[in-house]
């Protein structure tokens, strides 16, 4: 299950688990060390080193052996894109499912690997373009022609 970011003509398979990992690191802000990244995302070390391994190969996240993680410039940009899902679905469940922030921010958090830019958009027309997320944190915009597919 891969979908594809597109940008500037340039073609990257970002697999579901990657896509977690983005997000998160986006919204971590700062480097994270791998273990303490393991234990928010909940996943064995096996697994994670792998998907850290293709995301550095893709020149997503800077990573230093036995150090910690950061996103690259590259990575940043992909990054927002997917946070800005994550934020707006927030603001969509809260809005339509009555549902608490920290259950809305929960369930982003499962969804936003598998959404596509479609339905953010159906979204997005339906709300407005919102300045902050339930959360109060702000919504990144996008620039450039960027669209992350479904699965
Ligand atoms: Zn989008
Ligand atoms: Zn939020």
């Amino acid at each position: 299950m891969k979908s594809l970011i597109l940008e500037d003509d340039q073609q990257i398979d970002i697999s579901i688990n990657e896509k977690i990992i983005l997000d998160f690191l986006y919204r971590w802000i700062r480097p994270i060390r791998v273990g303490d990244l393991k234990d928010y995302l909940n996943v064995k070390h096996s697994t994670l080193n792998s998907q850290l391994q293709n995301l550095e190969e893709k020149q997503l996240i800077r990573w230093k052996r036995y150090g910690s993680v950061e996103l690259t410039e590259k990575g940043k940009k992909y990054s927002s894109h997917l946070t800005r899902h994550h934020r707006i679905l927030e603001l969509f469940l809260v809005e339509t499912l009555s549902i608490s922030i920290s259950e809305a921010h929960e369930i982003s958090t499962e969804i936003t690997p598998v959404a596509s830019c479609k339905f953010i958009q159906h979204i997005v027309q339906r709300f407005g373009e919102q300045e902050k997320c339930p959360c109060g944190n702000e919504i990144p915009k996008i620039e450039g022609k960027c669209s992350i597919g479904g699965v």
